[in-house]
């Protein structure tokens, strides 16, 4: 009976060892582990989006931020204001859930220009990664998200500083500039070839074109600083035009299109400025240009709530009115079936957050055979060009637009429309 009792003991001793070996193992083992780590932050199955990039544009009143992801995400932002105590600058962080970190990102980007000291990002917890902005001054800032591909975009706007730097590393400072300033959008480019007309005419090609013309005539005729937003045949992301217009300083900002509907027959010409709309074919029409698929536009619309306070929406109107009414007048008295489709409104991205006054033009239906048959024309070109140009000088008349002292005579100038 002893012997068997402690045979008995020896067994469970022997148990419990076997037990706490294999529980040891258990916490050795390294994906145990990360099971068990992934479950206390509630990420589960969850596969965390890669933050690929940030790529910025600044100056010293202005910056954009886009920080690029590799799909849908949610974020969080947060404004901290200067902790005197602390002595720490205001910062501006966005928090990105369930997000990982690319591992080239983990260097700060100095930017530097007086608005913004760097851009930094860090794995703030397993899930979360966080982006801060070191600023010098800030006045306001907006975020807005962007897809296909996704992005956050970060407006900061602030109070010119001077930037603490030698000279010859010194950016130009746009704000003084005496000129006035164009800046032309030509739309789509590089991988992205715009409309396609039925004998192949790309939307690309044609508005480049028309943008350098027109580019020419203001520099020759108005003595305006004129800045294209591509050049050559390249892609750039709408939201980088914008930033350019902004970042440069330009006081007008135009994006040339050619417009494109599956019925072959429609025709005509029409401008648009930035603002919520509830036309079909407005709402049709923006999706295209912004490269998203019409069931997003409803998102976008209900960004522009947020972007609406600070755009320049009568003058903007105004301006479309000055060009819309130009084009039509000139091509009218020139061409047959000239159709005025109007100024109307509508959610472009490469509008939202432009700080001027700002239009997109579509001007003529690349998909309607007759128009393509024009527009393949430089004759036809060259009138598009000169009518856009007439409308910003009847606008320039019209707002009595001065900035500095403008190297153009007004009453020169402004004769010719
Ligand atoms: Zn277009």
């Amino acid at each position: 009976m002893q012997n068997g009792l402690r045979m008995l003991k020896k067994t469970s001793i022997w148990l419990v060892l076997i037990f706490f070996l294999l529980w040891a193992l258990t916490l050795l083992n390294p994906f145990c582990q990360l099971q068990a780590s992934e479950r206390s932050f509630g990420v589960g199955s969850q596969k965390r989006a890669l933050v690929k990039g940030i790529r910025y544009w600044s100056n010293s009143a202005y910056t954009r931020i886009v920080i690029d992801i590799e799909r849908e995400v949610t974020y969080k932002d947060h404004l901290l204001r200067k902790d005197v105590k602390l002595k720490k600058p205001p910062r501006l962080y966005i928090d990105i859930k369930t997000a990982k970190l690319s591992p080239h990102l983990k260097q700060p980007i100095p930017i530097g220009d007086g608005l913004l000291k760097r851009a930094r990002a860090g794995q703030y917890n397993p899930t979360t990664v966080r982006v801060v902005l070191d600023l010098e001054s800030v006045i306001d800032y907006k975020t807005f998200l962007l897809t296909d591909p996704f992005r956050i975009v970060i407006d900061v706007l602030g109070r010119p500083t001077r930037v603490k730097k030698k000279k010859a590393t010194k950016p130009p400072s746009p704000q003084r500039s005496s000129s006035f300033k164009v800046v032309i959008d030509p739309g789509h480019g590089g991988e992205d070839p715009g409309a396609i007309g039925p004998k192949g005419l790309r939307e690309k090609d044609v508005v480049l074109k028309i943008a350098q013309i027109l580019g020419d005539k203001i520099k020759k005729e108005l003595g305006w600083e004129v800045i294209l937003t591509r050049e050559d045949d390249r892609f750039i992301p709408l939201e980088e035009r914008t930033a350019i217009a902004n970042t440069k300083g330009g006081d007008l900002f135009l994006s040339v299109h050619a417009n494109a509907s599956k019925n072959m027959r429609v025709h005509g010409i029409e401008t648009y400025f930035l603002n919520f709309t509830t036309d079909k074919d407005a709402l049709r029409l923006a999706a295209r240009e912004n490269g998203v698929s019409p069931e997003r536009i409803s998102d976008l619309q209900l960004i522009l709530y947020d972007l609406m306070l600070n755009a320049k929406v009568n003058e903007s109107c105004h301006l479309a009115e000055c060009v819309q009414r130009s084009l039509v007048g000139r091509l009218k008295r020139r061409y047959a079936r000239v159709k005025d489709l109007g100024v109307k409104q509508g959610p472009f991205v490469v509008l939202f957050g432009a700080k001027m006054p700002s239009i997109l033009i579509e001007v003529s239906f690349i998909s309607n055979p007759m128009e393509e048959r024009r527009l393949k024309d430089e004759r036809y070109l060259n009138e598009i060009a000169t009518a856009i140009l007439n409308g910003l000088k009847r606008y320039a008349r019209d707002t009595k637009m001065v900035r500095g002292q403008p190297s153009w005579s007004i009453s020169t100038a402004l004769s010719s429309s």
